[in-house]
């Protein structure tokens, strides 16, 4: 038998959670596909996608590039824009779509011959204080760009820094600054990422650009899901071997793991060369054969230890999900601090099963 270990990815899922967005906001929206997809293979994930999908928004050229290699014709948003001339000219020859969001980048378009009929994102910084233009200057670069004679057309963005949480001022803020900073200016809008699609109605505007929300983790504070979202990976692995402690052995590294009583410990073939954290606590859930148990003892690079005891019937061959379906991954971010972005987007190693 192979080492059992597999990301399953159901494309089934994340057209449904592709269509939430979408129905959601209205308008058009952008699946964010950066970082291979958060994990789970941009390529496959655009593929099926490409008859629903308004188009894809990835971070840098290559991975527009590794699309358009792939057969991917529709739009793609390169969001964090192109790093030098030569870039500027592959958006043009590859037909993608760039965001503009600092000044080198905007003399890159005003100063690279032989360029022209640019589709261009500007981003405009409204209180995340990370990337784009100052709201002040907003309409000057809007100018420069369509003086340039090489953009046909722009459309505004914004990011949000705190979308997540529901009630908290600055989304709003970040909102009424956009409009201020936008208006009068031609184009098209586009201000949410998943959480804005989910908790900011009013932020909705032409264009949403939904990334984890596609693949079925809820951004907002406990994960409440009220839309039905479905998750797109289970991350699997199996027992393969079985193991009884006594009170008072201690289990893995570190030995900080001490069996408090009689224990069945189940050998699961994952870890965190895996991406599976190596900060998982004992305690944090898995799924035994359906059945919730938990992590005991510290993850190791290639395997990790669950809890049997309570779970007799299972042994070695016991089906493990360590996120999934029964599991979710917020649960697990949540166990070890993280959030589920970080989780899945570290998922390797593991090859990627589509269903
Ligand atoms: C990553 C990203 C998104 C998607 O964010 P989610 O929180 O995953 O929905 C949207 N817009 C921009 C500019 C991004 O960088």
């Amino acid at each position: 038998m192979a080492r059992p270990s597999r990301a399953l990815v159901d494309l089934d899922a994340l057209r449904h959670n592709y269509a939430v967005a979408r129905r959601l906001h209205g308008g058009g929206a952008l699946a964010v596909l950066k970082a291979n997809a958060y994990g789970h293979g941009a390529l496959r994930c655009a593929q099926a996608l490409q008859r629903d999908a308004d188009g894809f928004a990835v971070a840098f050229l290559e991975e527009a590039v590794a699309l358009r290699a792939g057969g991917i014709t529709g739009p793609i948003l390169v969001l964090e824009g192109v790093f030098d001339a030569d870039e500027l000219r592959q958006v043009q020859s590859l037909a993608l779509w760039t965001v503009v969001h600092h000044e080198a980048q905007l003399r890159m378009v005003e100063d690279t011959a032989d360029i022209a009929g640019l589709q261009v994102w500007l981003k405009i910084d409204t209180g995340m204080h990370r990337a784009g233009f100052a709201p002040a200057d907003a309409a000057a670069a809007h100018r420069r760009l369509m003086a340039s004679g090489k953009v046909v057309a722009i459309t505004l963005m914004t990011h949000f820094a705190r979308a997540d949480e529901p009630g908290q001022p600055t989304t709003q803020e970040q909102i009424a600054v956009f409009d201020a900073a936008t208006a009068g200016l031609a184009g098209r809008r586009s201000l949410c990422n998943s959480a804005g699609v989910l908790a900011w109605p009013e932020a909705r505007g032409d264009w949403a650009r939904p990334g984890i929300l596609l693949y079925g983790a809820d951004p907002l504070p406990g994960g409440v899901n009220e839309h039905g979202l479905r998750p797109v990976m289970t991350l699997q692995s199996r027992v393969f071997a079985v193991r009884e402690l006594q009170p008072g052995d201690a289990l893995g590294y570190g030995g900080g793991f001490i069996a408090p009583v009689t224990m069945r410990v189940g050998l699961v073939a994952a870890g965190y060369a895996d991406g599976y954290p190596r900060t998982a606590p004992a305690g944090t859930a898995v799924a035994i054969d359906g059945v919730r148990s938990r992590v005991a003892g510290r993850v190791s690079m290639d395997m990790l230890t669950v809890d049997l005891t309570d779970l007799p019937r299972s042994g070695v061959g016991a089906e493990v999900e360590l996120w999934g379906q029964q599991v979710s991954v917020n649960e697990v971010a949540a166990a070890v601090g993280t959030i589920s972005y970080e989780l899945l987007c570290n998922v390797k190693r593991v090859p990627l099963v589509y269903r």
